[in-house]
């Protein structure tokens, strides 16, 4: 029989036909998928003929279909729903696939080939987006140290492939250390926590065999815990807990991979010729260097720390109404917060959650899309990974666009965070493709019979993965390695960080945000409550985000640090961190920057993106509102349709007719002088 995995998929729009496919077909067909594609890649590098765009770049787009669809059910479900088996097999896929894509970049020939084409790139007669897929195959062919001979050439396949497998490990040991840890609560604990605290407490406890509720490390329960626990004591016991994750000593101690992963990185720069990791990376990305990086991140950062330092000051105050003596610490935060809050706009979260149903933010998140691009739902009915995942097929004027998934609901086989990804890209050479994209999220599941709501970040999240969604299922471009969100990475969150803005919409929140019990839609003052506070706070989420975007940049800008524990504390030092805030991610967790390669000495780039979908949604502010019909299409034509096919600057300027500043930002967060 054939392996379910290699098989034509005769599913409803070739989606993977998860109800067929066991964990033991997983080795097999990887093992065939990967020999394949090295045959593909051979029979093109080995031609006889002269290269021809044709032969080689396109052919290349073409090769390792089998695999593309092996991995895209095996990072589903390594990522998503993961067991004891297919972590091990990812341990043991990861050095494979380095060793596969270094055996490709090394093709002494096929490089040979594409250098040739490069050389006469001018002469071959191409379209502009062949032109763009030829540059940007030869950048990553030089980049990858294609041009590298000897011994050079052999140190970077180890770099690398160790780089892989460090890489794994961290992920996997912030799993174990999140799964490891939770808090027991008595019933006298659950004092002061609202209703959905106290629910998603006993849902977790259950999960665990529990008799009671308990605290887990998810953030959808740890930060709520935070937010309105009054017991001091635990909250601390809780909070360090978090913030410990991946330093616990023993086997998962993610500190000195971080210290091996930032030294290979800075080697492997080395071998290319850069300065550094950080001139190496940059150089793709829409910022260019780590000066104009460092610039930006500058020019936010004292504003945030003058606003987050005073609101400190009067949290502090109340921390001393309460009869504490103590200094204002990182596990008062959220809780003076979220009184503060309160008190300032009398606004909390618990009012406020039941008027967030997950099922009307889904609808919301669609309906935006239908005005804005003309976008219908329609749920599918197909076997998934998983009970909790749905399905819905996407057209457009009738036509079929694509297929959505959606995997909301935290649990523990689930690695921590939200993602979007395309389990098939758009393509229409050589092959006509049309995307499958899933939404992964971790909202709290509720408990049985009771509608899931949500928190109003938990909102926001849902639209920004669906922003990533609608990149992917928008995109018209020729050629897979252009489409969707293959992108530069400091473009990649402008989609998904625009998108958020239309949960903030007055009119989408008065539609969609009702009540789950009564069904009445959010009074008026609750949502003018809400628009008014969205800025609130901003000083300390400015401050922990920046705190870690320039922990990430100066990792890797300048020698790699031997103890970056050491060298973590000396830039927070350097940039007087205020006491009660702590990166939103330290390094022994950050998974961003040591997981893989996407966010190392990138993790600014959701900032630059801000800078980005602030500028961008003022766009329709300042013609006919939030679905002005002119603006959307340009949003589509230029932005969304488009992928990598042009450069961002090009596609940014395209849209809005200019670069935006940082200004709009600033405004956006409250943080304008
Ligand atoms: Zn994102």
């Amino acid at each position: 029989m054939t392996n379910p995995l290699l098989a034509d998929w005769e599913t409803p729009f070739g989606v993977a036909p998860f109800d067929a496919i066991s964990d033991e077909d997983f080795r097999p067909a990887f093992d065939e998928a990967l020999a394949a594609h090295l045959a593909e890649v051979e029979a093109i590098a080995s031609s006889p003929e002269p290269a021809t765009f044709a032969n080689t770049v396109e052919a290349m787009e073409g090769a390792g279909e089998a695999l593309d669809k092996v991995l895209s059910v095996f990072f589903s479900v390594s990522g998503a729903d993961s067991n004891d088996q297919r972590q091990a097999l990812q341990r043991e896929f990861s050095p494979k696939l380095s060793a596969h894509s270094s055996a490709i970049s090394n093709n002494k020939a096929l490089f040979a080939r594409i250098a040739d084409l490069w050389e006469r790139r001018d002469a071959l007669g191409l379209s502009e987006e062949e032109m763009r897929v030829l540059y940007l195959t030869h950048r990553g062919f030089v980049r990858s140290g294609a041009a590298l001979d000897g011994a050079e050439a052999e140190q970077m396949k180890e770099v690398k492939s160790r780089l892989a497998v460090l890489g794994t490990e961290f992920t996997q040991n912030l799993l174990k250390d999140e799964a490891a840890w939770f808090m027991p609560l008595a019933e006298a604990d659950l004092e002061g926590l609202p209703g959905f605290v106290v629910d998603a407490a006993r849902s977790a406890g259950e999960a665990l065999g529990q008799d009671g509720p308990v605290v887990t490390l998810s953030r959808s329960l740890i930060v709520p815990f935070l937010q309105f626990s009054p017991r001091r004591d635990l909250r601390r016991k809780a909070f360090e807990a978090w913030a410990a994750r991946g330093a616990n000593g023993g086997d998962s101690d993610n500190r000195g991979i971080a210290a091996e992963i930032l030294a290979l990185r800075e080697t492997r720069a080395k071998l290319l010729g850069y300065d550094d990791f950080a001139a190496y990376k940059l150089e793709t990305e829409m910022a260019g260097t780590p000066e104009r990086v460092r610039e930006l991140l500058m020019a936010v950062w004292e504003p945030a720390k003058a606003q987050a330092l005073q609101d400190a000051a009067e949290m502090e105050q109340m921390l001393r109404d309460d009869g504490i003596n103590d200094a204002f610490q990182p596990w008062d935060w959220r809780y003076y917060s979220q009184k503060r809050r309160r008190a300032l706009h009398d606004l909390d979260e618990a009012e406020l959650k039941p008027y967030l149903q997950l099922e009307r933010m889904i609808e919301a998140a669609f309906t935006c899309s239908s005005r804005l691009f003309g976008l219908a739902f329609k749920p599918l009915d197909i076997a998934l990974y998983h009970p909790d995942c749905r399905a819905w097929e996407v057209t457009k004027d009738g036509k079929h666009v694509a297929v959505f998934i959606a995997d909301y609901f935290a649990r523990a086989s689930k690695r921590s965070g939200a993602w979007c990804s395309a389990m098939r890209s758009q393509a229409k050479r050589p092959k006509v493709l049309s995307p499958v994209v899933i939404n992964v999220c971790n909202f709290a599941k509720p408990p049985k019979g009771k509608p899931a709501l949500l928190s109003y970040d938990d909102a926001r999240t849902l639209f920004h993965e669906f922003g990533h969604a609608l990149h992917q299922m928008l995109s018209d471009v020729e050629f897979g390695s252009v489409s969707g969100t293959s992108v530069a990475r400091d473009f990649v969150e402008l989609p998904s960080q625009l998108y958020e803005h239309w949960l903030e919409v007055p009119e989408v929140l008065a539609e969609f945000a009702t009540h789950a019990d009564t069904g009445e839609p959010m009074p008026k003052a609750l949502l003018d409550k809400v628009l008014a506070a969205a800025t609130f706070d901003m000083g300390f989420q400015t401050v922990e985000y920046v705190a870690s975007a320039m922990v990430d940049l100066e990792f890797h800008n300048g020698p790699a640090p031997a103890d970056p524990m050491a060298k973590q504390a000396e830039i927070l030092a350097g940039m007087g961190m205020p006491q009660a805030i702590t990166m939103r991610h330290a390094t022994p967790h950050f998974a961003h920057v040591f997981s893989g390669d996407g966010y190392s000495s990138g993790y600014y780039s959701y900032m630059w993106s801000e800078v980005m979908d602030a500028d961008a949604f003022a766009a329709f502010e300042e013609a006919g509102g939030a679905f002005d019909p002119a603006i959307a299409a340009r949003l589509e034509k230029f932005i969304l349709s488009k992928g990598g096919s042009v450069d961002a600057q090009e596609l940014y300027t395209a849209f809005r007719g200019r670069m935006p500043g940082v200004e709009a930002l600033l405004k956006g967060r409250g943080l304008a002088a």
